[in-house]
């Protein structure tokens, strides 16, 4: 039997396990979808109970194939959706709510409050971040103060907090352990990242009590065992936020090194090494890895909505029956004067408009619904556009981007992408980045790797990208983009 690790990546639309060996190839996968609650306009929720079930149920299933398969799973590490907020009793292990998830823009009237109030200089320089809902801060404060008792539970000591990785591992280890990682840790807006501590300030500030906070960890330094698996208990070894996770699995080790995921949303993040890099356009700061107490620090640039605007032409407009019939049907469009911004939950990076919500520009009496499909894609390639923009008035200008999640797979969408970025875009030929990162640390955690580099070798290159766009009619389209975004950050 050869020795194989499991990724449980619980994603926002689905939770997967991945079993890896230890060159980094998949050896098998289960998947399960979730409910996406959506109670009032601009609220995401979901059930953690659900969640839950899915979590065991997958992991159930990959190791039994993997066993099948003559593989013995020797560890797991947990990657996750970043930013959702739970909260649970730990008497019971029971939520207290629903998971609020990272795309929720409920508390935009507060955080709108605390930016005026002139605290975003206060929360960037020690969280990295902005003040936006996104972050989980004003989300744990909301449910402590709409749900009956919450807070004086809280403040007693009663309830747990944390993002989705926490109370699995709370539910794995049968309630045994509370803890994080620095990179998850990062993204709440109560972590200062220059000490990797918690924060009292940033507490404070967002009224939330230290007693809710969990340990934190490096990510390959979780080491617990679980105790309420079928059949073999495993030991969970890593911890990453998804996003970092993806990075590890595209091998960005080296300061300079750049991906982008495109799933539900779409997350570029820039491996700045030991230099926590702040921007001057509205990116963030963050914690990309944290291994033997050194900290890698990354800019990184979130769209809110990416795939999510494919999943809406399927199940919103009823376009298409599924999303990788985007790819002929784009090609099909001429039309490069609708312009689709995709704001459904407000504008995130570099814009950080929660209130905007979507628009279409430029429609025609022959305006038909391949050049929306074709619209939708470029709107994921445009807001990738904008980002770099970013990064290029901060003085960074990378020469490739590589690139992962389910809309890479779409090669219209990819070579749309470097046309527009001028850049290579790169796909790797283990397109589970975000299973493969956490898998890998586990078995770094495990000695099976000498050090991060020793991942890296695993990378591979499947396909590459490049520009054939004219610079004068990218200089046009991207200004059309720009008007477009103008105008959608007026709303009605
Ligand atoms: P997540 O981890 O956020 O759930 P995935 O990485 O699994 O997301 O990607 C799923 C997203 O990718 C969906 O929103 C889907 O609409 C989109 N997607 C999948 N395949 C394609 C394709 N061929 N072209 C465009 N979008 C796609």
């Amino acid at each position: 039997m050869t020795t194989a690790y499991l990724a449980l990546d619980q994603g926002t639309t689905s939770t997967r396990a991945a079993v890896f060996d230890t060159s980094g190839c998949l050896i098998c996968l289960a998947q399960k979808e979730f409910k996406q609650i959506f109670p009032q306009d601009g609220w995401v929720e979901h059930d953690l109970e659900e969640i839950w079930q899915t979590c065991i149920e997958v992991i159930a299933e990959a190791t039994a194939e993997a066993r099948r398969q003559g593989h013995k799973v020797k560890a797991m590490g947990i990657t996750n959706q970043r930013e959702t907020t739970c909260i649970w009793n730990r008497g019971t292990g029971i939520p207290v709510y629903n998971a609020i998830v990272w795309q929720d823009r409920r508390t935009s009237v507060f955080c709108g409050e605390l930016s005026s109030a002139g605290h975003e200089t206060f929360v960037s320089e020690r969280s990295g971040l902005l003040i936006d809902p996104y972050f989980s801060a004003s989300k744990v404060r909301w449910i402590l103060d709409n749900v009956p008792g919450a807070r004086q539970q809280a403040e007693r000591g009663d309830l747990a907090f944390g993002t989705i990785e926490t109370f699995l591992i709370w539910r794995l280890t049968g309630g045994k352990f509370h803890l994080t990682d620095a990179t998850n840790a990062a993204r709440t807006s109560l972590f200062d990242i220059r000490s990797g501590q918690w924060d009292r300030g940033l507490c404070e500030l967002f009224d939330v009590p230290e007693a809710i906070l969990g340990e934190v960890r490096d990510c390959t330094n979780i080491d617990v065992d679980t105790s309420v698996l079928e059949g073999d208990q495993l030991k969970i070894l890593s911890s990453i936020g998804d996003q970092q996770s993806a990075a590890v699995g595209q091998a960005c080790f080296e300061p300079g090194d750049i991906k982008s995921t495109y799933g539900t949303g779409g997350f570029l993040m820039l491996n700045t090494g030991d230099l926590l890099v702040r921007s001057s356009n509205r990116l963030v700061s963050t914690i990309g890895l944290q291994v033997g107490g050194t900290r890698t620090y990354a800019l990184e640039g979130s769209i809110f909505v990416a795939g999510a605007v494919v999943q809406w032409l399927r199940d919103g407009m009823g376009l298409i029956k599924h999303a990788s019939e985007t790819s002929v049907r784009a090609q099909k469009s001429g039309d490069d004067e609708l312009y689709m911004v995709p704001a459904f939950t407000g504008l995130g990076a570099p814009w950080w408009v929660p209130e905007a919500r979507g628009a279409v520009f430029g429609i025609t009496r022959d305006t038909g619904p391949n050049d929306f499909i074709k619209a939708a894609l470029d709107s994921v390639a445009y807001q990738t556009c904008d980002l770099f923009d970013a990064l290029a008035c901060d003085g960074v200008t990378p020469k490739a981007v590589r690139v992962d999640g389910g809309m890479a797979t779409n090669d219209w969408f990819l070579q749309r992408l470097s046309d527009l970025l001028d850049l290579t875009v790169e796909r790797p030929s283990v397109t589970e980045t975000t299973a493969v990162g956490v898998a890998m640390l586990a078995a770094l955690a495990d000695g099976v790797f000498s050090d991060l580099r020793d991942i890296g070798k695993n990378w591979q290159l499947e396909a590459k990208f490049q520009s054939t766009m004219n610079l004068e009619v990218r200089r046009q389209l991207k200004s059309g983009w720009g008007k477009a975004i103008e105008r959608t950050k007026l709303r009605l």
